[in-house]
C-alpha cells in the first residue's frame, strides 16, 4: 500500500465554502447573498470579457510561460524593472514557489496568527517550521487584530528564511503604517526573505499606510505579493505576481514556476484589467464607501469591528462565532468564519450588505453574548 508524506497526511482536508446556487435551492430563495471569499461584487471588467472571447480562439497552443507581455505591463504599471516581477497562478501558488525556492526542510517560515490561512500550510507541505506570532489589539481593550511587528521581529531565528506581513491583515482587515513598518524592516536581519502580502493594498484608504513597492526600495530582503483576485476580479482566472526588489529573488521563485500555469486566457484578462484601471480605481471606490457605511452599521449595534483597509470586515464575536455563521446560512448568507474568533464579512453591493444586517439583527438577540475573555484571548496557535 501506498502512503503519503507524514505532514500530507497531517494536512487538513480541503473543505470547500456553501456553494451559493446550493444554498438558495435549500431555502427556497432566488439566491444566496455570498460574503465569505473577499471578491468584489462586481462582474468581470468588459475589457476582460472581451479579451477572454478573442483568446478562446487561441487556446489550442500553450500559454507563454514568461508571460512576456503581462510582465512588461506590470513593470509599465508599477514603475519597476521586468527583472523583478513574476506572474504567478495566483498569489497562493506564488506563496508556495516562495516556500519551495527559499525554504529547505527544517528551515522556520514566521508570520502573524491568525492571519492568512495557507501560510502554516505552506510551510507544513515544505517541511518547514510555523513560527505563529499571535495578534495584539490595535486598540487598548480591544481584540488581538493587528500584527505585532515586535514579536515578529523577536520571532526571527537562525532557521528563519521567510516571513510574511499580510497587510491589510486577511482576516481583520487591520493594517500596519509605515514607520513600524520601517522600524521593522530595519531590524530583521537582511537573510530572511520579508515578503509583504500586500493581496488587498488597492483598497488602502489610510495614507500611513505604506505601499510596498515603495517600501522596499534599497531593501534587498523585501518583496510584495498581489493579486488580479480581489480590486481587479479576476478570482475566477488565477493570476497574481511578486515584485522583488532583488531580481535574484525574482529569478529564485520563477525557477519553481510550474511549466505553464498562468494560461493564456489568466495572462490576457490581467493585462486588459491593468489597461482598465480607472475603472478599477472606481470600483475600489465605490467598495470602500460601502466599507464605511457597513462599518458603522455594525458599529451601531454595538458590536466591536476594527478599521479595516480591505474588502471585508472583521467581527470579533469569539465562541459563538460558527453558531452566528449557521444561523445567517439559514438565512442566504454566506460569511467565513473562523470558530472560537470571529466572523469575516466580504463588503457587498448595498443591497447584498442589507440582506446580511437584517440576517444579523434577526441572529444576534437569539446567541449567547460572548463573554469579554472568550472575544480577549485571541487565537488558539496550531
Ligand atoms: C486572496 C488572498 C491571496 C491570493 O489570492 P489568489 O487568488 O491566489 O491570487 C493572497 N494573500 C491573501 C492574504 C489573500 O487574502
Amino acid at each position: 500500500m501506498v502512503s503519503a508524506r507524514p505532514a500530507v497526511q497531517a494536512l487538513p482536508a480541503y473543505k470547500p465554502g456553501r456553494n451559493p446556487a446550493d444554498l438558495a435551492r435549500e431555502l427556497g430563495v432566488d439566491r444566496a447573498v455570498k460574503l465569505a471569499s473577499n471578491e468584489v461584487p462586481f462582474p468581470p471588467l468588459p475589457a476582460v470579457v472581451q479579451a477572454l472571447a478573442t483568446t478562446a480562439a487561441e487556446t489550442h497552443r500553450y500559454p507563454d510561460n514568461g508571460a512576456a507581455v503581462l510582465t512588461a505591463e506590470l513593470s509599465a504599471h508599477y514603475g519597476v524593472d521586468p527583472a523583478q516581477v513574476v506572474p504567478g497562478c495566483g498569489a497562493v501558488m506564488l506563496c508556495q514557489q516562495l516556500a519551495q525556492s527559499f525554504n529547505d526542510p527544517g528551515t522556520a517560515i514566521a508570520f502573524a496568527w491568525r492571519s492568512f490561512e495557507m501560510y502554516p500550510l505552506l510551510a507544513q507541505v515544505a517541511g518547514a517550521r510555523s513560527t505563529q506570532v499571535p495578534l495584539v489589539p490595535s486598540v487598548p481593550g480591544g481584540s488581538a487584530d493587528t500584527h505585532d511587528l515586535d514579536g515578529l521581529a523577536a520571532a526571527v531565528d537562525e532557521d528563519t528564511r521567510l516571513l510574511f506581513v499580510c497587510n491589510p491583515n486577511n482576516p481583520t482587515g487591520t493594517a500596519v503604517r509605515r514607520a513600524a513598518l520601517e522600524r521593522f524592516l530595519d531590524r530583521v536581519p537582511d537573510t530572511v526573505l520579508v515578503v509583504l502580502d500586500e493581496a488587498y493594498r488597492e483598497f488602502v484608504t489610510d495614507p500611513d499606510v505604506p505601499d510596498g513597492l515603495e517600501l522596499m526600495r534599497g531593501r534587498p530582503n523585501v518583496a510584495v505579493l498581489r493579486t488580479f483576485s480581489k480590486a481587479w476580479g479576476l478570482a475566477g482566472l488565477r493570476v497574481g505576481y511578486l515584485v522583488a526588489e532583488d531580481p535574484a529573488v525574482a529569478d529564485a521563485v520563477r525557477r519553481t514556476h510550474v511549466p505553464f500555469s498562468v494560461s493564456t486566457m489568466a495572462q490576457a484578462a490581467a493585462v486588459a484589467a491593468l489597461r482598465s484601471s480607472d475603472e478599477v480605481v472606481r470600483r475600489v471606490a465605490a467598495v470602500v464607501a460601502e466599507r464605511d457605511r457597513l462599518t458603522a452599521a455594525l458599529r451601531d449595534r454595538g458590536l466591536e469591528v476594527p478599521d479595516s483597509q480591505a474588502n471585508f470586515v472583521w467581527l470579533p464575536l469569539g465562541e459563538p462565532t460558527a453558531e452566528v455563521a449557521r444561523a445567517l446560512e439559514g438565512r442566504g448568507v454566506i460569511t467565513r468564519p473562523f470558530a472560537g474568533e470571529g466572523l469575516r464579512v466580504t463588503v457587498g453591493t448595498p443591497e447584498e450588505d442589507d440582506v446580511f444586517l437584517a440576517a444579523l439583527d434577526d441572529v444576534l438577540p437569539g446567541v449567547s453574548a460572548p463573554a469579554a475573555d472568550d472575544v480577549r484571548s485571541g487565537a488558539p496557535v496550531g
